[in-house]
């Protein structure tokens, strides 16, 4: 890959987010955008009323630099009404500006040079840009999709070795970064996984940072935190957003939660970044926390038929369809098609189909091991969903 001219080694590798360049692909050709993650439609009324009040009556100056109060309560009140944690919401929860921001100054709070960072790769795209930036190295376990017997036996599980993990974990291990339901296979750890991710935290004295921000998507069960498991509550910092549960990702409300003195250690990187954003946003979310479960149902029930609409279609086409567990997007292998390497189906897929997606590749370590896959999101209206796949049939069945 060419350097970049004036950009530190931090930072050389990193050139525009997959997201930025396919949605702008999208937009040049006038293709349906199933490439990027974010819904075509906003979230609840009461939300965004909740915001344009706030502004009205002047709730536009710099908020507290760990966030306002009643959202911080907001917060602690969801954790304990859908996980049973009791959370201090003055000293346990700091608001940020996305989960994106909880989880670049997690990295820079807690690190020092060399530390690795284990995380389950492919990962979410900033993950590998914060621990650059915070001079960690990241230590990858592989995910491994499952294979056709077992997507035509209804399972979309993906997997990883629990040796490599326990292989993974050693004295430079600070800590482990864990994104469940997971982006971008959509994967949810099972309770099996988690414990043992538990148990080697606790024998290796590692933090673990989770990353929850499709908390509410999971279609099977019930989401699991870490932080509940034994030995994790004093070790767990969980980071959330409200940008995916309430369909409005352009307010960037997140916040981390954990123990004191690992918020406290957060707030301070946290202060230096943005120090404070989102002033009418803030209560706004506090309102979209407290809806009732008619709101939290009907999200995921919605989401959940969606995948079916697309993940149905996708396979019906002839693509190996991993459809997800959680999260809003869906997997497909390209060598069904006929094709090897899924950056360039994605290059060529405006032209030949009209349709964008993402190839998973971008969200690897290390490309190779993610070229023949590529992601669809489906927080999009059904006639959307309906015609990109009317255009992906037409260009491949
Ligand atoms: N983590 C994951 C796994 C994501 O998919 C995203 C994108 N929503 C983020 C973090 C970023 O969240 P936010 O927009 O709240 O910064
Ligand atoms: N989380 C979204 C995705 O995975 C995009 C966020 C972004 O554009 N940075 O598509």
């Amino acid at each position: 890959m060419s350097r970049l001219p004036h950009l530190s080694s931090r930072l050389q590798g990193f050139g525009t987010t997959i997201f930025a360049e396919m949605t702008a692909l999208a937009i040049k050709t006038g293709a349906l955008n199933l490439g990027q993650g974010f819904p075509d439609s906003d979230g609840p009324t009461e939300v965004s009323e909740a915001a344009i009040e706030a502004i009205r009556s002047g709730v536009n100056q710099y908020p507290p630099g760990p966030g306002m109060p009643d959202l911080r309560l907001a917060i602690a009140e969801h954790q304990q009404r859908f996980y049973d944690l009791t959370v201090d919401p003055d000293t346990e929860v700091l608001v940020t500006a996305g989960a994106t921001e909880a989880l670049a100054a997690a990295l820079l709070a807690l690190c020092e040079t060399g530390d690795e960072v284990i995380v389950f790769d492919p990962t979410y795209d900033s993950y590998k840009a914060g621990i650059s930036l915070a001079g960690a190295v990241m230590r990858g376990v592989v995910l491994q999709p499952p294979t056709a017997d077992e997507v035509a036996a209804g399972s979309s599980a993906w997997t990883f070795d629990p040796d490599e993990l326990r292989r993974a974990f050693n004295p430079k291990t600070r800590l482990i970064l864990l994104n469940t339901p997971h982006n971008p296979t959509g994967k949810v750890f099972t309770t099996e996984e988690l414990a043992l991710v538990a148990e080697l935290c606790v024998e290796h004295d590692v933090i673990a940072v989770t990353d929850e921000v499709y908390e509410h998507l999971v279609f099977d069960g019930a989401h699991q935190l870490l932080a509940t498991f034994d030995g994790m509550a004093d070790r767990t910092v969980t980071v959330s957003s409200g940008g995916k549960t309430f369909s409005f990702t352009g307010w960037k409300i997140g916040w981390a939660m954990g123990p004191a003195p690992l918020i406290a250690a957060i707030r301070t990187a946290k202060q230096f970044l943005t120090f404070v954003n989102g002033a009418p946003f803030q209560p706004a979310i506090a309102v979209g926390l407290r809806l009732g479960d008619d709101y939290y149902d009907g999200f995921r029930n919605e989401l959940l038929a969606k995948r079916d609409l697309l993940c149905n279609e996708l396979a019906d086409i002839g693509f190996a369809t991993f459809s997800p567990e959680g999260t809003y997007f869906a997997t497909v292998d390209v060598r069904s098609m006929g094709h090897e390497d899924g950056i360039e189906f994605c290059l060529s897929l405006p032209e030949t189909a009209g349709v964008v997606a993402v190839p998973s590749a971008v969200f690897y370590a290390d490309q190779r091991d993610g070229l023949p896959f590529v992601r669809f999101c489906f927080a999009k209206n059904d006639q959307m969903l309906t015609d990109a796949t009317a255009r992906l049939r037409e260009a491949f069945a």
